[in-house]
């Protein structure tokens, strides 16, 4: 489902991504972890085309794109693009427009469907996500966990092959952390597959099938997350999972 070869991104003479491959099956879960500053957000960023990577290849369904050398056509992009969701760390939505109108947006705008379909495709997911009764509030009016749960209903929406997460919790209120996890939780479940960077471990635990450890722009360790949290291989690993508990 995703092949990532050899990947690079550079900012300036800043070498941020050294050289990474991986994949993802369909339906799994990839929980990236690592200490702050060693590429995870970037990696993620990569994936969806936010950041262009300077080097390697990303092949995300039947959509490759390769990075090296000959100059890019828009339309690849646009394509690679689609096959991902993006849910970000502070939920980046409209405040002007109420949860069900940020949530049809981009189908509305980008894919020019229809209105009343978009709102009966919308509703369901808000219910998905225990959203329904606050469907018509704005989102200043909502938690931070309410207004995390619409924005996984809006990537949604598009359908995406995968669901990239960016600490979709690091910016919630302890209590308001759960009802979102237990949202990633079910997603899961269903088969949904995502990549999710995140600094719980204990959901790491629970939700992801494998784990990939990133230091310095490399990803040092890879594998079943049981294996990779509780018994890591690599002195990298052992000595950021210790310095966490
Ligand atoms: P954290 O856990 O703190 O979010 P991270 O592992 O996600 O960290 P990144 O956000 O990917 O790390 O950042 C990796 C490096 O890339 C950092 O040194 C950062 O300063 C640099 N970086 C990220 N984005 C940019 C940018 N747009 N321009 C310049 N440098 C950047």
């Amino acid at each position: 489902m995703i092949y990532v070869k050899h990947l690079k991104k550079s900012f300036g003479e800043n070498t941020v991504l050294e050289s990474i491959d991986f994949s993802v099956q369909k339906g799994e879960v990839v929980c990236l972890i690592g200490a702050s500053g060693s590429g995870k957000t970037t990696l993620l960023r990569c994936l969806n085309l936010l950041e262009l990577p300077n080097y390697g290849s990303i092949t995300i369904g039947d959509q490759a794109v390769n990075f090296s050398g000959k100059k890019l056509e828009k339309k690849e992009l646009k394509e690679l693009r689609k096959y991902s969701g993006m849910v970000f760390q502070g939920f980046h939505l409209f405040p002007h427009k109420t949860v069900i109108e940020n949530i049809i947006e981009a189908p509305l705008i980008v894919q020019r469907r229809k209105r009343d379909s978009l709102v009966i495709e919308g509703e369901k997911l808000l219910k998905k996500v225990g959203m329904f009764e606050h469907k018509d509030k704005y989102p200043d009016s909502l938690s931070g966990g309410q207004q995390q749960r619409a924005a996984i209903a809006r990537s949604l929406m598009m359908n995406p092959e995968v669901l990239l997460f960016d600490e979709p919790t690091s910016a919630l209120d302890p209590q308001l952390v759960r009802e979102v996890l237990r949202v990633i939780e079910a997603l899961a479940k269903e088969g949904q597959t995502m990549v999710i960077v995140t600094h719980e471990m204990n959901f790491a635990k629970r939700v992801a099938d494998k784990v990939f450890f990133m230091d310095e722009g490399y990803i040092v360790e890879s594998g079943n997350a049981k294996d990779v949290l509780e018994t890591p291989k690599k002195q990298r690993t052992k000595e950021f999972l210790q310095l966490l508990s």
